[in-house]
């Protein structure tokens, strides 16, 4: 190689390396702001103490969601933001009335009390309670080769256990949870008059985890009720049917479906310096279920989206696109407000480019699940030693979340944020899930992490 040829290489070579490490330095020291900020000075906690404390678990058309959009909209105000506004969505309403109650009856007649909870969107049971004899099962494949003979009258119990030998928690619940979403329409085609279905969880303990279920198209006359027993519970019972086949089920609920009511999303926005009408949306869900006050899912991924647009003003960041915090309603029970933000957006023709969402609990911040084309992942996983310091080294190809999901086909980047998922499902939609088991610096750390990223999708675009 001649010697000119050799200058010339090194010359670009020096000019790229050198305009790249200055972006690195620039960006280290940005991120650098953004975790110093949330860790020194948060408002995230705050805003969890209030949503869980005061006003506590808010399924979708409850006074406690109504309450939560007013509380929101108001803080959102306070921040400054060019723009804030709720966006009208109609949501379904179920309530769970009073605490069920069940046992389990031996053949000698001695009963022991055990905990359920209606599962959401169950009717409820004839005033009386249902008592009958229980099939254990492992998976919903398992009732037709029992057929009407053996299912007809009696209770299915959907005994299979989340897989403890998987690190991603997710992956486990994803492997269950059909069970409780359409074990109740499933089981009502072969004549049962209940389910009962172990709580997604993989600690023992006496508490049932509530979560949305599913009755597909089966017509209301023939709707059956479904419940979660505890993990406890489900070994009892497992174990006592083992010795004792006939042994009876108790249960009795009075949960109800409403007709839909008026509820919103809540949303705000920064607008952009050069690219006002492209926008990118950092968010999570406002509603939760009721036996907690839904501090990990999702009060803690609502405060951290809050908190990445007020990270960004304290900063003095000013952001190219339009930075929008979006708090969707009845994630839980419909999807309604996933669904009608991402309608509206079509509607308006607006270009979204980017939107990440929290929606796994506010522990400790592991990286982000990415559903994007490879140059954007490429781009995200470049990023990855700016991460390093704050020990946030996740960056690959994945699912990214149910309220943005919607926006899939109108958007370049969809992300997921996650934490480490270890101790999630402890608590996912159980009585456990309260302010207490929040930790404060996971989840500043939390919104810091979630803010870097969308500050490095503002600065350097999406593909
Ligand atoms: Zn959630």
């Amino acid at each position: 190689m001649k010697i000119l040829s050799i200058l010339t290489l090194l010359f670009f070579l020096f000019i790229s390396s050198g305009s790249n490490s200055q972006n690195t330095v620039q960006d280290s020291v940005m991120l650098k702001k953004l975790y110093t900020a949330a860790l020194t000075d948060g408002k995230a906690y705050e805003w969890l103490d209030y949503l869980s404390n005061e006003i506590g678990g808010r399924l979708s058309g409850s006074i406690e969601a109504e309450n939560a959009v007013k509380y929101t909209e108001a803080q959102l105000h306070e921040l400054g933001l060019d723009k804030v506004w709720l966006q009208p969505v109609m949501v379904p309403k179920w309530t769970r009335g009073f605490k069920e109650y069940a046992y389990i009856e031996s053949l000698t007649g001695e009963k022991s009390v055990t905990d359920i909870c209606a599962l959401g969107g169950s009717v409820a049971t004839p005033n009386l309670g249902i008592k009958a004899e229980v099939v254990e099962v492992h998976g919903i494949e398992e009732l037709a080769a029992l057929g009407k003979e053996k299912l007809s009258g009696k209770i299915v119990f959907f005994n299979r256990p989340m897989r403890a030998d998987l690190i991603q928690t997710f992956e486990a619940y994803g492997g269950c949870v059909d069970q409780r979403y359409s074990g109740a329409a499933e089981a009502g085609k072969y004549g049962a008059v209940g389910v009962i279905v172990r709580s997604l969880t993989l600690r023992q303990d006496d508490l049932p985890h509530a979560g949305a279920m599913s009755y597909g198209d089966t017509p209301v006359e023939q709707r059956i009720p479904a419940a979660a027993i505890s993990t406890n519970g489900a070994d009892y019972l497992s174990s006592l049917l083992r010795l004792q086949p006939k042994l009876l089920f108790y249960f009795k609920m009075n949960c109800k479906t409403f007709d839909d009511v008026q509820s919103y999303n809540v949303i705000g926005e920064i607008t952009g310096s050069t690219k006002p009408n492209e926008y990118m949306v950092v968010g999570a869900h406002l509603d939760s279920w009721d036996l907690g006050d839904g501090a990990h899912d999702d009060g803690a991924g609502c405060v951290q989206s809050m908190e990445v647009l007020r990270l960004f003003k304290k900063v003095g960041y000013k952001p190219k696109h339009t930075l929008r915090v979006v708090l969707f309603m009845n994630e839980e029970n419909g999807l309604r407000g996933g669904r009608k933000y991402a309608e509206e957006a079509k509607r308006k023709g607006e270009i979204h480019r980017f939107a990440l969402e929290s929606d796994a609990g506010g522990f400790t911040p592991r990286g982000f699940s990415f559903d994007t084309n490879e140059a954007n992942l490429n781009k995200a996983k470049s990023w990855e030693p700016l991460f390093k310091p704050y020990l946030v080294h996740y960056f690959e190809k994945g699912y990214s979340g149910a309220d943005i999901g919607p926006l899939k086909g109108n958007i370049d980047v969809l992300a997921g944020f996650l934490p480490d998922s270890q101790r999630y499902f402890d608590l996912h939609h159980a009585a456990n899930d309260t302010f207490e088991a929040v930790n404060k610096r996971e989840l500043e750390l939390g919104a810091a992490t979630m803010a870097s990223l969308m500050y490095l999708f503002d600065i350097y675009g999406t593909d």
